[in-house]
């Protein structure tokens, strides 16, 4: 036994292309998982890997106290692509890491300790993330964690106005959850933590790690709300599977943002992936296609499936089919007798998180197989 604590699937993946992996016995999978959203342009997109590979080629790593093309170029792309004024980037190297930081720059600017997160939240598994992330099975035993966190009802107005105070330094939260069932929050809900935390003068850290990237239907989920949050994190799919996170802020945050660094913070190889990775999506314009080729989804999903299933929710292509027993079953279902891969999101819900390359042959090819499993 080497590698431990994952769980292992029984498919050895062999290669990646598009919206399908091959096993290393020739079988072809639809992923409809994008393995956790980490490839929003697809497997291997020809863009991203001559990207990777002349970069890794030319340079494969400096310290990062020497500027280099590439990163200067993903700082130049993710600026312009923040919501409204979130134009300062700060790069990692995971999700958790992005959120990290996120809660490190909150506590400098404001100079107060507590923080503010919500029921079913997943922020990730690092000592700080972990203590804004809700489910107790991922704590147990790893205690004590950051403190000065308090939970408050996701999706509660009142709940979260009474929660901000004084002594906030920030609210995290996600515009729509994904490990914790697929969630969307209402516009009205995140306007009321936008007035909670301006009031305060907390900062309002959206974690888009999953959600962010075009995959709701706009580049970020925060402007299908018109919201401007402080700090906007994003990691998964920004380098389509290399590891990179990005920690987005306003001025405010970034001016007075403490003593932070990483060693691997935007080295050359996953910058130009990143910067590729965004280069897709925006020229082939993903989003617009992910909001409309989820509709469809969604839709079908909901005609064929019918009572078969309890609820189909989500915004593009971040869906949730709750069902009406254990999802695990299905999911190997779905894996080994219809070839395509889905996520679970808790016991009950099937989590589609496809690339947002798919066409309708694609989405009707899922619902088929959906249909079968749950029928
Ligand atoms: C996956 C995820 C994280 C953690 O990202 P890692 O790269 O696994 O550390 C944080 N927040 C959300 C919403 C996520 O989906």
């Amino acid at each position: 036994m080497s590698g431990f604590v994952f769980s292992e699937k029984p498919i050895e993946i062999a290669s990646g292309d598009g919206v399908y992996l091959t096993d290393t016995s020739g079988t072809e999978y639809l992923d409809f998982g994008a393995s956790y959203a980490c490839t929003p342009v697809g497997h291997c997109h020809p863009a991203v890997v001559d990207a990777a590979t002349s970069q890794l080629e030319e340079l494969m790593y400096v310290q990062a106290s020497y500027p280099h093309a590439a990163r200067t170029a993903l700082y130049e792309q993710l600026s312009a692509a923040g919501p409204g004024d979130v134009d300062n980037v700060w790069l990692c190297n995971s999700g958790t890491e992005a959120n990290e930081a996120a809660l490190k720059f909150a506590r400098h600017a404001t100079g107060r300790e507590k923080i503010v997160a919500t029921t079913q939240g997943f922020h990730g598994r690092t000592m700080g993330a972990l203590a804004t992330t809700w489910k107790q099975t991922y704590k147990q035993g790893f205690e004590p964690l950051a403190g000065g966190v308090e939970f408050v009802e996701y999706g509660d107005s009142d709940a979260m106005r009474e929660a901000v105070d004084e002594d906030t330094a920030a609210v995290i939260l996600e515009p729509l959850q994904g490990e914790g069932g697929i969630n969307p929050a209402p516009t009205a809900y995140l306007e009321a933590v936008r007035e909670a935390t301006e009031a305060a003068g907390a900062a309002m850290v959206l974690d888009e790690i999953q959600a962010g990237l075009g995959r709701t239907g706009s580049l970020w989920a925060a402007e299908r709300h018109d919201v401007v949050p402080d700090v906007l994190t994003t990691a998964k799919g920004l380098g389509s599977g290399l590891p990179i996170g990005a920690t987005l802020c306003r001025d405010w945050i970034a001016e007075d943002a403490g003593d932070h660094g990483s060693t691997f913070s935007g080295g050359p190889v996953v910058s130009a992936a990143a910067g590729a990775t965004l280069d897709v999506i925006e020229r082939e314009a993903l989003a617009a296609h992910a909001d409309e080729i989820g509709a469809y989804l969604r839709d079908e999903l909901e005609s064929r499936l019918g009572d078969d299933v309890r609820d189909v929710r989500g915004d593009g292509l971040m869906i949730g089919v709750e069902v009406k027993r254990g999802s695990n079953r299905l999911l190997r279902d779905l894996a080994l007798d219809h070839q395509m891969l889905a996520l679970p999101a808790g016991r009950t819900v099937l989590r589609l998180l496809p690339p947002l390359t798919i066409e309708r042959e694609h989405a009707d090819a899922a619902v088929d197989a959906i249909a079968e499993v749950v029928g």
